[in-house]
């Protein structure tokens, strides 16, 4: 389905977006009184933030935390609206929400990790988004499905949202990183390459898990191009009610936000460009002997396969696989190259080899 004819970029939402410069959105992870509210909207608006966002309803993993402060901090919304001029946002889990959002004219929803999740939620609230023209942003699913990231967004395509956008907010994992959740950047790269130019906002805050980590984030986020962020900011982090860790208070923001670069997206310089091109076809020539060596290892994993078979042997000889894998991670070190790098693409290149095996086991010997 061709959801993206529809959809208009970032600087025809008329939500504030300047020309060549990120949306910037910021304000608490939740809203908690009208004072946090206000005070925590001022300072922002004076640091030159135009859209405030704060949750009203939290989806909380435990049960007994904090919740979200409901209805009620809808009305401090929209005192944050008349008294800053900025544009407010919220998220929204189900029907319920959205009903109450529309009746205080709430500027941009989006909608939260756990939800994109779940299809019938999705269609349920793009069912009663039909004929609404609001600005919505999508957050990526907690879990790392491309598709189901898609589909939420055709959902509300198919309603005929047209300020339609992604949020970036990494991806639970069991592992323990420095991260709260895992970028995989290459996830929220595929839904670009798959829904052309679609906005994409980062949100810094929900993958970092702690504010020391927002800084590198959200500079990488804005050198993958990305049209902005959206930023956990309360007037003092130590006291928040919701992921007190990682947000940071208006001062700091201003800091982080003047200290990113804003990189070139094209430069003009002709000589700069055939250097770069020089460099480009020195990686297209190792990446297509990349894929002869793959060639060739597979053909052996698979020559190695017919002698299991032959003899009856298991497919998994673990203590071969393992010795491969450490002494891989050391010389890989030994090179430059990180662990987690090289456990994913030898694990990979394992795989594979598995796979033809397990073909070549079902063949008459
Ligand atoms: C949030 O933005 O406060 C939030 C709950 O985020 P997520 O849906 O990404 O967990
Ligand atoms: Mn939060």
């Amino acid at each position: 389905m061709d959801i993206l004819k529809e959809i208009l970029s970032l600087s025809d939402w008329n939500i504030g977006k300047k020309e060549n410069s990120p949306l910037i959105i910021a304000g608490p992870c939740s809203a908690e009184s009208e004072i946090q509210m206000l005070t925590t909207a001022k300072s922002l608006k004076d640091i030159g933030i135009e859209v405030f966002r704060a949750g009203i309803w939290k989806p909380r993993t435990r049960p007994n935390c904090f919740e979200g402060i409901g209805s009620v901090g809808l009305k401090w919304m929209d005192t944050v609206r008349q008294e800053t001029g900025m544009r407010i946002s919220t998220e929204i889990a189900n029907t319920k929400h959205l009903e109450q959002v529309l009746k205080h004219d709430i500027d941009i929803i989006w909608i939260g990790a756990r939800t994109t999740t779940n299809p019938f939620a999705m269609q349920e609230i793009a069912d009663a988004l039909k004929g609404v023209d609001i600005p919505v942003f999508v957050k990526n699913p907690v879990n790392p499905d491309l598709e189901l990231w898609i589909g939420a967004l055709e959902r509300l395509a198919q309603v005929g949202i047209k300020r339609l956008g992604a949020i970036h907010r990494g991806f639970s994992s069991y592992e323990q990183t420095k991260y709260r959740n895992i970028p995989q950047w290459q996830i929220p790269i595929s839904l670009r390459e798959r829904l052309k130019n679609i906005p994409l906002l980062c949100d810094p805050s929900h993958i970092s898990g702690k504010r020391e980590l927002i800084k590198e984030v959200s500079q990488e986020a804005l050198d993958l191009n990305y049209d902005g962020l959206i930023i956990e900011s309360h007037i003092d982090p130590s006291v928040a009610l919701s992921d007190a860790r990682q947000q940071v208070n208006p001062k700091d923001l201003e800091i982080i936000l003047k200290e990113l670069k804003m990189r070139n997206k094209d430069v003009n310089n002709q000589e700069m460009q055939s250097i770069l091109s020089d460099l480009r076809t020195r990686i297209d020539k190792y990446d297509n002997q990349l894929l002869d060596i793959l060639e060739e290892r597979i053909n052996i994993a698979c020559e190695i396969g017919k002698i299991k078979r032959e003899h009856d042997l298991k497919i998994l000889q673990q203590d071969r696989w393992s010795s491969i894998l450490s002494r891989v991670i050391r010389e890989g070190k030994d090179k430059g190259i990180s662990e987690a790098t090289i456990s994913k693409i030898f694990k990979a290149i394992h795989q594979e080899s598995i796979n033809k095996q397990v073909e070549i086991m079902k063949e008459e010997g």
